[in-house]
């Protein structure tokens, strides 16, 4: 067997591994399972192709992408490796014969498709096989809450009962902890080994600031410090982007509208622009980026929230690629949260669906609204950590207005965990202010200590304290419980009395004068 180290180098060309790739290697090499979750282009490949080629026999890799299977096996082969696809855009000759060339042992690693490999055959196929190990491409797939699911996967739990000793790695590129979890329990993952990492972007400055009057907030940006610079201004509907690339335009900026609604033509003219073009502004809808690969992207600006932290993550990554300082900038309020939920409640899926979404844009409000370190709480959304504040987000250079919520925070962690950590926000809200609904008295929660004692702050600033006490990781939304809250051992301290908590006032306040111009 040769060492991993020798087969990056003289298979791959590469002198080293990334950090966190050797571990993983050399963990699968030893036959153990490993969840692997890093961003796109954080190397997750050879996290599998090292050790398929390390072990005896063929390394299988299942993958949802039948479109970018040849591509991956083309590169294979090019390096020397002995790699096949097997998926239904396949002569049935052609399938036969890598099939054969598997059971005599002459392939490094073969992909399949998902829909291919859960069929009968296939796995009979597989048994008379000698298997390096299963790699699981994509695997959020596996989630019945995300976009990209596939019921196929589910059955990808049978790798695990028909074949208990082949190592399997899952690796995916989004994954908050929700799905992670359905991986785990679905993949039959429960004692892989996890490893997270690699979701740090530090040349890109995150900045979110409150929206009052937000062209004029874009425009003042904008003048200040990109004046002569490539980016991307992301709105959240085709007649905003529309009308802010003209308003840009008039402003003197080389802005160009994009959405799906354009016709092919214009849209593929005003995307090579953006590319070949220096200083070219995208006006679009998230339509617009996903293999855009452009390094000098000076900027990325939300002037609307978007729906979760994995799709700011996304869209504000297309920024810096080249490792030069850039700028993630975006205005959000409470208007776009009420006009996210609006679309998400009347959009189709189930209410656990419509449920699973509140909760991410609630996580996504709470990254908004956070008074410490933003790159900390990005890289803890995604499971990877930051050990010290960055030193390069606004709320590490510009501290932001805060006031004093231990007790409002205490208040929120006794009403979790004396309502058994089994409710919902709404619920604990009802009981801290004093609600007596029928829910709450059927529960006899009107009878605990906390019932009541929180009526100084309104719903929507208890929804504040909440979102907050979320976003910086004392509370969990659980996820098979229909985001009943539950403490985080991080809440020790702040229960103890031996820690204070600064929350953030603007929102709190904003809120506040708006509840009183509706009342
Ligand atoms: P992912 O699948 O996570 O999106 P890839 O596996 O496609 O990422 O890798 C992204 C890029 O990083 C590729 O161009 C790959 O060749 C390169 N890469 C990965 N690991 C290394 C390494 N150890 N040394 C140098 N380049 C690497
Ligand atoms: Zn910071």
């Amino acid at each position: 067997m040769k060492p991993a180290l020798n087969i990056l180098q003289s298979v791959f060309g590469y002198n080293d591994f990334r950090p966190l790739q050797q571990t993983i290697v050399e963990r699968l090499i030893a036959g153990h399972d490993a969840l692997v979750l890093m961003p796109t282009g954080g190397g997750k490949s050879l996290c599998y192709q090292v050790p398929a080629l390390a072990r005896d026999g063929c390394g299988i890799v299942i993958s949802p992408l039948i479109a970018l299977m040849q591509d991956q096996v083309d590169a294979l082969c090019e390096l020397g490796v002995k790699a096949a696809y097997l998926n239904s855009t396949l002569e049935p000759g052609i399938a036969q014969g890598i099939e054969q060339a598997l059971l005599r042992g002459e392939l490094d690693m073969l992909y399949i498709a998902p829909e291919r490999l859960v069929q009968a055959r296939t796995l009979a196929l597989l048994e008379r096989a000698r298997i390096a190990l299963f790699a699981i491409d994509e695997a959020h797939c596996v989630s019945q809450w995300g976009h990209d699911f596939r019921a196929d996967y589910l059955q990808l739990s049978l790798l695990h009962q028909r074949f208990p000793a082949v190592p399997r790695i899952a690796l995916t590129a989004t994954a908050d902890a929700r799905t992670r979890a359905e991986i785990v329990s679905r993949l039959n993952l429960e004692s892989a080994e996890k490893y997270i990492a690699g979701f740090d972007r530090p040349n890109i400055r995150y900045r979110i600031t409150l929206k009052s009057t937000p062209r004029q907030q874009l425009l003042g940006f904008l003048r200040a410090e990109h004046r002569h610079d490539a980016g991307i201004v992301y709105c959240l509907s085709r007649k905003k982007v529309e009308e802010t690339a003209a308003w840009l335009q008039q402003e003197g900026f080389n802005a160009l509208p994009y959405h799906a609604g354009l016709p092919a033509t214009l849209r593929a003219t005003h995307q090579s622009r953006f590319l070949r073009e220096e200083a070219v502004i995208m006006v679009a809808t998230i339509a617009f980026g996903m293999g855009i690969d452009k390094p000098d992207v000076r900027f990325v600006a939300h002037l609307d929230l978007p729906k979760t932290i994995e799709a700011y993550y996304q869209e504000t990554g297309r920024a810096g690629r080249d490792g030069l300082p850039a700028n993630a900038w975006m205005v959000y309020g409470l208007q776009d949260v009420l006009k996210l939920r609006q679309m998400m409640e009347s959009s189709e899926g189930s209410a656990d669906h419509k449920r699973a979404e509140q909760q991410r844009l609630n996580a996504m409000l709470g990254l908004c609204e956070i008074t410490t370190c933003r790159r900390q709480a990005l890289l803890n959304y995604f499971g990877d950590e930051l050990p010290e504040p960055c030193g390069n987000c606004d709320t590490c250079l510009e501290p932001v207005p805060t006031w004093d919520g231990t007790e409002a925070a205490r208040m929120a962690l006794s009403a979790t965990y004396r309502t058994g950590q089994r409710f919902g926000v709404n619920h604990l809200i009802d009981v801290l202010r004093g609600v007596e609904n029928d829910k709450i008295l059927q529960s006899d929660h009107h009878c605990l200590p906390t019932f009541g004692v929180g009526k100084k702050l309104d719903k929507t600033q208890w929804n504040s304290v909440f979102r907050q006490l979320v976003a910086r990781g004392y509370l969990n939304a659980d996820l098979e419980r229909f985001g009943a809250l539950r403490l985080q051992d991080k809440c020790r301290a702040l229960l103890r009395g031996e820690e204070s908590l600064e929350l953030r006032l603007d929102i709190a306040r904003k809120a506040q004068r708006q509840q009183t111009r509706q009342a």
